[in-house]
């Protein structure tokens, strides 16, 4: 049996559950679950990751609104739109893709974003309230990963969990998720000595870096179930490919699991967007 975790096939399982819900939810409570998407610029990336959470949208019967702002776009006008989408009672998420361009301050966006609709949970608010354990809207590449280390593991309970990475959106999170789910949690980042010999310690290793290949077989532990959460492009025989943080040739034989790269954690980040989207409509509908 392979040891891969299909991410594709968990969130297209999950996304098609959440159509379902969109349905009923229209039938019997007239209630259509929308987001408004927010690019500022043209960033190509951004692009293709906006492209994609759209087209989900559409498979799922999610109302998708697309604000497409220049790269000279203000800050203040920026906010000017976020106010307005807060007041939208038709709108239930505001997603503002990252990064936005430099003369946008995007602490400021995201504080900006109403709570109860910031679907990314990237609020000040949605974190603290993370923190204490009181779940409200949780960032959804690491709400994707607890969703396929909890079906891969079931309890999770007890096991050392290493988080390769700090940032606020992955490795942070990562991190309070899995220690809310009583693991032993251990960060490492990019001044932590010796991190192989932590890494070699995980029963479940998340890397979250943004460097190629970066984890190779020696830093992992004989049946460790590891979650590849870098998205990298790099060139191999003058073709650009998708890698991630993980050697996935080198580490595969030795671990009892691993998400691939694509086809793992993306995917399912896109699904936990929905999940929050549809999450968010109940909730300001008392549903
Ligand atoms: P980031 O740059 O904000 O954070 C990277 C973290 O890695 C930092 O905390 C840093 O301390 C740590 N780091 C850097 N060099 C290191 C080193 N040599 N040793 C140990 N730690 C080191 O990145 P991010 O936003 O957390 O994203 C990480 C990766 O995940 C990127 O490849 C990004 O593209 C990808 N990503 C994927 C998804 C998805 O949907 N799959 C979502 C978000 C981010």
């Amino acid at each position: 049996m392979s040891n891969v975790i299909n991410g594709k096939q968990f969130a297209d399982d999950l996304c098609e559950k959440l159509k379902t819900e969109v349905a009923t939810l229209q039938e019997q409570h007239n209630l259509s679950p929308s987001i408004a998407v927010v690019l500022v610029g043209e960033d190509p990336a951004s692009q293709v990751y906006v492209r994609n959470k759209v087209r989900r949208c559409e498979q799922l019967g999610i109302k998708s609104i697309e604000h497409r702002l220049s790269a000279e776009t203000s800050e203040a006008d920026l906010l000017t739109l976020i106010d307005e989408l807060n007041n939208d009672s038709a709108i239930h998420g505001i997603l503002v893709q990252l990064p936005v361009p430099d003369q946008i301050n995007d602490k400021a966006v995201l504080a900006a974003i109403s709570p109860k609709k910031d679907v990314d949970g990237f609020h000040i608010e949605n974190v603290g309230a993370m923190a204490v354990g009181e779940n409200q809207m949780v960032p959804c590449t690491p709400l994707g990963s607890l969703m396929m280390l909890q079906d891969h593991l079931g309890d999770l309970s007890g096991k050392h969990a290493v988080v390769i990475g700090r940032s606020n959106i992955v490795g942070k999170p990562m991190a309070t998720l899995l220690l809310q789910q009583s693991c032993t949690v251990t960060i490492v980042h990019s001044r932590t000595v010796d991190i192989q010999s932590i890494c070699r310690q995980a029963d479940i290793l998340v890397a979250a870096v943004g460097i190629p290949n970066f984890v190779k077989a020696d830093w992992v532990k004989e049946g460790a179930v590891v979650i590849d959460v870098g998205i990298n492009r790099i060139e191999v025989d003058g073709k650009s490919r998708l890698v991630g943080d993980v050697d996935f040739d080198d580490v595969q034989s030795k671990v009892s699991a691993i998400t691939p790269v694509p086809g793992g954690v993306g995917p399912m980040t896109i699904a936990c967007l929905m999940y929050n989207t549809v999450a968010a409509a109940k909730m300001q509908n008392g549903l």
